[in-house]
């Protein structure tokens, strides 16, 4: 399986330009299966010519733009999934045919399995549920939980039926204790802790590659600094355009 980050920030890297720009969230996997369609997909034109799903999280502006979306269906056919009340406000406000998910299921899309599972996060929208998901592509497993504080406790019993080769985490919260955002976003000794959770119950294991992602802008370090303190637990940073084999 290959990954491919689009963006690594939070939502308020929006109208910055400084040279550690992150763009917002988003991922391909294998090259034909986009996770969510946040702005960054604009600087990878050629990487979305090949997109044949796309599987949205949540309807946050750094995760989901319409008026790109809308554009870019237009000219390819591409199917786009959604949670199953996101994907009716997105068909009905914004006119985009969206295929439902629901939450706990397992669906066969081309040569993956996908089961959306609830996260710890939220939208305006009290009715839209934000989803993580496992994605299996028949020969590797990842875990993509952006965005999400913690974990919910029935996601986290599907999760523990699975054995990953990957897992992707909000870190939006960097290494600020106590921070307000902390029910619905990761700190970096959140992610320490969920991994280590993962590998007690054998969800991982020493081969398992864990990301951590999505950096809010109100950075204490940069990504060298980044990379020091979550490589200290053998957790990569991930950076926009990074690519990775899992
Ligand atoms: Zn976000
Ligand atoms: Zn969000």
């Amino acid at each position: 399986m290959k990954i491919l980050f689009l963006g690594t920030g939070a939502d308020d890297w929006h109208n910055y330009d400084g040279a550690d720009k992150r763009k917002n969230s988003g991922a391909i996997i294998n090259e034909n299966l986009l996770i969510d369609f946040s702005p960054a997909v604009s600087d990878y034109p050629k990487a979305l010519k090949r997109i044949k799903n796309i599987i949205i999280t949540h309807t946050h502006r750094d995760h989901f733009n319409a008026d790109l979306l809308k554009e870019f269906i237009k000219e390819n056919n591409a199917r786009v999934y959604a949670e199953s009340l996101s994907a009716k406000k997105i068909s009905s406000d914004m006119g985009i045919n969206v295929i439902p998910f629901k939450i706990g299921e397992e669906y066969e899309i081309d040569d993956y399995t996908i089961i959306p599972l609830a996260a710890n996060h939220s939208v305006e929208d009290e009715k839209e549920r934000p989803v993580h998901y496992i994605i299996n592509d028949g020969d590797k497993k990842i875990f993509w939980g952006c965005d999400g504080g913690w974990l919910v406790n029935k996601t986290w019993h599907e999760i523990r039926k699975h054995k990953l080769n990957s897992a992707v985490f909000d870190c939006t919260i960097w290494d600020k204790e106590g921070d307000y955002r902390v029910f619905e976003h990761n700190n970096i000794s959140m992610v320490k802790s969920l991994k280590k959770a993962f590998y007690a119950v054998k969800v991982i294991d020493d081969s398992s590659k864990i990301f951590a992602t999505h950096f809010s802008k109100n950075a204490q370090h940069p990504h060298e600094k980044l990379c020091e303190i979550l490589g200290e637990d053998n957790i990569i940073t991930a950076y926009d355009g990074m690519e990775a084999e899992i």
